[in-house]
């Protein structure tokens, strides 16, 4: 068995805070402050330019991409860390569409991320072959992969609602279609069982600074499954995903493997960051986690139903189709969610009217459930969300 009390207390929260909103930002993991420290001291203010051999900067990006691989059942030399989720999205997409070169169609959903969808309106446009990007209900994908779809790209977690898509079901019906998946795991890793082995997924592709903390900004991680990963072409051809970066060849030629994925320099700071909050997950039985999860986000809509009418359930009511996040809907939830926040109680909002609460067993236990269950009545059944200093939106909502 997991011990969460024994998770909870590698994390720093700030005193008097419940927090609800580690799918979006996790905590810091107490550790890192000093792992990062020694990077910086010991590693960069020792070693300097040393360091990329010494203290084996060079290899962190597959090193720590391996330890990615064994929370979502990729083996090995699979998975390499590096850029933006965004990024990653991109090559994927870009890689996909170059291994099924007759078709055109790339399928979504509505319910995906709008970056994701960016992307690939961006790479559609760079191609100019005429590709189109079919964006169809979430509960309609199944019934739209067909003959013409060149790629399915889908985010398994919705991000606003939590519903959760079959990877595995999907993926099978995809390839008895010829077509290629990509799978975006950033609501999954960390948060649910994730096997893009067992589902046979094509490409999954992540980010590090939800449910698995490793803090702002924190790299992003691809898999390519083994059967194309000496096919694939990553797109963004950069010299760290070069056969011979030090070669100075000024001809591309891919590295083998997922390497090749790999674009520039490794952000190594953020990585040694990553390192500390992956050492969390080695305690942590992701099976454990899911049953918790699954008990806490139970909790919080038994206890916000019964005493707040006002709010809406956004998020499937079957706690096995939705992820580890919960959502409301509530017509004034930005200013709602702001007053929560002001009272320690921090979760976000989605426009148009999704506040959401995101479940994290590793430091969240019943009793912060139940604490932000009281604070959540207080503000919507006296609405003391109503005042003017919490309706202005902020950058960041
Ligand atoms: C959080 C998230 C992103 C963010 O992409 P970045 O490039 O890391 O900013 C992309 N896609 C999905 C599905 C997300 O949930």
């Amino acid at each position: 068995m997991t011990d969460f009390t024994k998770t909870r207390e590698m994390f720093h929260l700030p005193k008097g805070v419940v927090y609800l909103d580690g799918n979006s930002l996790g905590p810091l993991p107490r550790a890192a402050v000093a792992r990062v420290t020694r990077a910086m001291q010991d590693e960069w203010g020792e070693m300097l330019i040393t360091g990329w051999n010494r203290a084996g900067w060079m290899r962190l990006a597959r090193d720590v991409g391996d330890r990615v691989g064994r929370l979502i059942g990729a083996p090995a030399g699979t998975v390499v860390m590096g850029d933006t989720l965004s990024i990653k999205v991109y090559q994927a997409l870009a890689s996909a569409l170059e291994l099924n070169p007759d078709r055109r169609v790339i399928l979504s959903d509505s319910g995906n991320f709008p970056t994701d969808l960016y992307m690939a309106q961006g790479l559609v446009e760079s191609l100019g072959r005429g590709h189109d990007l079919r964006i169809v209900a979430p509960d309609e994908v199944a019934a739209n992969i067909g003959d013409e779809v060149a790629a399915l790209m889908l985010t398994e977690v919705d991000y606003r609602t939590g519903r959760m898509h079959d990877m595995a079901a999907l993926t099978a019906r995809a390839h008895a279609h010829g077509v290629i998946t990509i799978w975006d795991l950033a609501h999954s890793a960390g948060a649910i069982p994730v096997d893009v082995t067992a589902a046979g997924a094509d490409f999954a592709v992540g980010c590090t600074y939800k449910y698995l903390n490793g803090g702002p900004g924190a790299p992003a991680f691809i898999y390519v499954a083994p059967k194309w990963a000496e096919r694939a072409r990553p797109a963004l051809s950069g010299w760290l995903g070069h056969e011979a970066p030090f070669a100075f060849d000024p001809d591309y030629r891919p590295a083998p493997g997922v390497e090749r994925m790999r674009v520039g320099t490794p952000p190594v700071l953020a990585l040694r960051a990553l390192e500390a909050a992956l050492d969390v997950w080695d305690m942590v039985d992701i099976a454990d986690l899911r049953a918790q999860s699954i008990a806490l986000g139970e909790l919080f809509i038994a206890q916000v139903e019964r005493r707040c009418p006002a709010l809406r359930l956004a998020s499937p009511r079957d706690a096995l189709q939705r992820g580890s996040q919960v959502s409301f809907a509530f017509e004034h939830g930005y200013a709602a969610m702001q007053a929560l926040i002001a009272r320690g109680v921090i979760g976000d909002f989605r426009a148009p009217d999704i506040m959401r609460f995101g479940f994290t067993p590793l430091y969240l236990s019943e009793s912060d459930v139940m604490r932000a269950a009281d604070i959540i009545e207080d503000v919507i059944t006296n609405n003391l969300w109503d005042r003017p200093e919490y309706m202005t939106k902020a950058e960041v909502t």
